[in-house]
């Protein structure tokens, strides 16, 4: 969904986007804000609706941007002159002191319009002389500007940016308003809401993307034919080649998800609805083939192999690296 689109807003972030347009409102917009909630749940989406609400001119809504001014075009073209909106250069890469510095030099340009918004997400990104760079700024913003920060693991961020930031938690929405709010694809995708769901591993707003979206709906199919190569094949190298057509940020979340699968299946002897999006035989062999014990060891393997995508790395030897390293499990 686009931002400002109101009839498609969330309605668990309805309660937080009218506290933050509440808070500025009454002048009571701390210096730094730090949104937290779970992966997919929301925070950027909340905090550029407010955003744009705040770069909106004719503020025909209470809570929404009306999605027409010059000041809502401007936001949505990313070439508003108050807002500036900071993000890694590749999902998953680290936000860099350059970004940070570029911050400082976007407070300190001379204005008279609105205090300044600057929105860092995903702020656990930042790296350390990053982080180190935003303290003092974060402190005492110039002109009354507003930081917003999205974590969803705020324990990653430095204790010393934490504590200099009010908390928002976005709350973790009930699954029944989750799927009365996804609505089913009008394309026929084959998929039903609940496996949309569990193909994103809950996460709501891309589970939304999934049945919307045809590039969302071919990587999920690229990493499920990469994860039932790997379950099934009998050479690694086919595998590391449909590995490489794949996000490894999204691929090994649910690798790790289809780990928990198979336990499931040697504890309960069915699939789960994860499972259950995958070709049954492939699960239950390997389920035979490498019994409880191995499947523990290598998720706990794949948790590693998360840490390890923060560090640089040619995607080749990654990818290579990754599924020997799943095959000596075997071995
Ligand atoms: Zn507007």
């Amino acid at each position: 969904m686009s931002v400002g689109d109101r009839r498609a807003f969330p309605p668990w972030l309805e309660g937080r986007l009218g506290e933050l347009v509440r808070m500025v409102g009454s002048g009571q917009a701390p210096p730094g804000l730090l949104v937290t909630g779970p992966k997919g749940v929301g925070k950027g989406l909340l905090v550029r609706s407010f955003l744009q609400r705040m770069a909106c001119t004719e503020v025909t809504d209470a809570m929404f941007g009306c999605g027409r001014c010059n000041g809502c075009r401007s936001f949505l073209g990313a070439t508003h002159p108050e807002i500036l909106q900071v993000t890694p250069e590749a999902p998953g890469k680290e936000i860099l002191v350059d970004s940070i510095r570029a911050v400082i030099e976007f407070l300190a340009l001379s204005h008279s319009g609105p205090a300044r918004l600057v929105f860092i997400e995903p702020a656990e990104a930042m790296n350390v002389n990053a982080a180190n760079a935003l303290l003092k700024t974060l402190e005492e913003p110039p002109g009354g500007a507003m930081l917003l920060l999205a974590a969803a693991q705020p324990a990653r961020l430095p204790a010393t940016i934490r504590s200099r930031c009010r908390l928002l938690r976005v709350p973790v929405p009930d699954q029944r308003s989750v799927k009365h709010w996804l609505k089913p694809a009008t394309a026929d995708t084959g998929l039903a809401v609940e496996e949309a769901l569990a193909a994103c591993l809950e996460r709501p707003l891309e589970a939304q993307a999934l049945l919307d979206d045809d590039d969302a709906r071919a990587a999920w199919q690229a990493d499920r034919s990469a994860l039932e190569a790997l379950l099934r094949s009998t050479s690694p190298f086919p595998v590391i080649e449909r590995f490489l057509e794949c996000d490894l940020g999204s691929l090994l979340p649910r690798l790790q998800r289809l780990l928990l699968s198979v336990q499931h299946y040697l504890v309960q002897g069915d699939l789960d609805v994860f499972g259950r999006l995958f070709d049954p035989d492939t699960l239950r062999r390997f389920a035979a083939d490498r019994g409880m014990r191995e499947t523990a060891l290598v998720f706990q393997d794949t948790l590693q192999w998360q840490r390890e995508l923060q560090a640089p790395l040619n995607p080749n030897l990654r990818c290579e690296d990754i599924v020997l390293r799943f095959w000596r499990r075997a071995g």
